[in-house]
């Protein structure tokens, strides 16, 4: 068994024009439900940092990155060159749904950003996993949760949803104040 820690949010290589990298703490509750194994290859819809492309990275066979921003591919392959994963991944500049029309043996499939096309891109996911393939989607946005459950129900599965809220302390000289980070909803669905 070989352990693999959580990348802290302060080493990634970070730029202005590029959201992520996800928060460590959110990361490993993404990791937790993806059901990663050393087998499974993953694709990651809208990359950004590479936040969590870095933690598939290190625990899996080979990651699919895709982002239609360039500066995420960018940021992305920095922070992948930094941590020596680079052989792991392949990136993607593409939209998302274009981009898995040509992607066919993956077995996760993790949705971070959709723009408009969230239906399209489960969709199209679905029908190319596995049998108990997984597809996980991160949401800030009540209402791509609440798409992702309709869509999921729609093709037979039986999507989960679970919100998390996660505080984290600042050690001050009077005590500890603790600060909400965004509360994310992550959807996950095992293909029946
Ligand atoms: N999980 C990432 C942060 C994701 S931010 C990390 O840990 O670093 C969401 C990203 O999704 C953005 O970079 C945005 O460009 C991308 N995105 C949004 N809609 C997209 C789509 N339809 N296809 C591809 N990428 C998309």
């Amino acid at each position: 068994m070989i352990y693999f820690e959580i990348t802290p949010d302060d080493e990634f290589i970070k730029t202005d024009k590029v959201p992520g990298p996800t928060k460590e703490e959110i990361r490993a509750l993404v990791i937790s439900k993806t059901h990663l194994t050393d087998e499974d290859v993953v694709v990651d819809v809208g990359c950004g940092t590479g936040g969590l492309t870095v933690e598939f990275a290190k625990r899996v066979k080979s990651v699919y990155s895709i982002d239609m921003n360039p500066d995420a591919i960018a940021t992305t392959r920095k922070n992948l060159e930094k941590f020596g994963l680079t052989h792991k991944v392949e990136l993607i500049e593409e939209e998302g749904y274009k981009a898995l029309d040509d992607i066919e043996d993956f077995t996760k499939l993790v949705i971070g950003g959709s723009g408009g096309n969230l239906e399209n891109i489960i969709r199209e996911g679905y029908i190319k996993l596995p049998v108990g393939g997984r597809i996980i989607i991160t949401s800030i946005v009540l209402e791509t949760a609440t798409e992702s459950v309709r869509v999921l129900k729609e093709l037979g599965s039986e999507p989960e949803v679970v919100n998390f809220n996660v505080s984290k302390g600042t050690v001050l000289d009077r005590g500890v104040m603790m600060k909400a980070l965004n509360p994310i909803t992550i959807i996950s669905a095992k293909k029946i």
